[in-house]
C-alpha cells in the first residue's frame, strides 16, 4: 500500500488544467512514475482519450492503455495509476468508482481544484494516500547530493 504520492514538475497542474479545459467531459490519464518503498513519484501524465458517450464517467480502450505502459516503459518509467475528472462534482471516488476502478494503483480524482489521491484495496476499502509537490529543481538538487 503506497503511503505518499509525490508529484514532479508540472504533472499536478497539468491534470488540474487538462480538467477545467476538458469539462463537462470526464478526462482519464495515466500515470507514470517510480515507485520508491512506499512512495510513488509521478513523472509522467498522460492523457488518453475518453471512450465513453457519457460526460460523466470514462472508458479507456485495452489497446491504448497497452501502448502507453509500454511507451513509459521505454522511457524507464512504469505505469503507477490513474487519474480521472469529476468536472462538476468533488474529488471523491463516486459508488460506480469504488466498484469498477482497478485496485491496488494509485488513484487520482480531481475536479479541476482539489486533487485527491487513494488507492482501493482488493476489498474496495479506499485508502487516502498522501501528496506532496516536488518541482524539477529540488529533483536535480536532491539528484546531484546522492
Ligand atoms: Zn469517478
Amino acid at each position: 500500500m503506497f503511503a505518499c504520492i509525490v508529484w514532479t514538475g508540472e504533472t499536478r497542474s497539468q491534470l488540474a488544467t487538462a480538467t477545467r479545459q476538458q469539462a463537462p467531459r470526464e478526462i482519464t490519464a495515466v500515470l507514470g512514475g517510480r515507485i520508491v518503498g512506499k512512495t510513488v513519484h509521478v513523472e509522467r501524465v498522460v492523457a488518453l482519450p475518453n471512450q465513453s458517450m457519457h460526460n460523466d464517467a470514462f472508458v479507456i480502450e485495452a489497446s491504448q492503455f497497452a501502448r502507453c505502459e509500454h511507451d513509459l516503459r521505454d522511457a524507464g518509467l512504469e505505469f503507477v495509476g490513474f487519474a480521472h475528472s469529476h468536472p462538476e462534482g468533488h474529488a471523491a471516488p463516486s459508488q460506480r468508482d469504488r466498484e469498477q476502478l482497478w485496485t491496488d494503483c494509485v488513484q487520482v480524482i480531481t475536479n479541476g481544484e482539489q486533487v485527491h489521491a487513494f488507492v482501493l484495496d482488493r476489498d474496495r476499502v479506499v485508502h487516502a494516500v498522501r501528496q506532496a509537490s516536488q518541482s524539477m529543481a529540488s529533483v536535480t538538487t536532491s539528484g546531484a547530493t546522492q
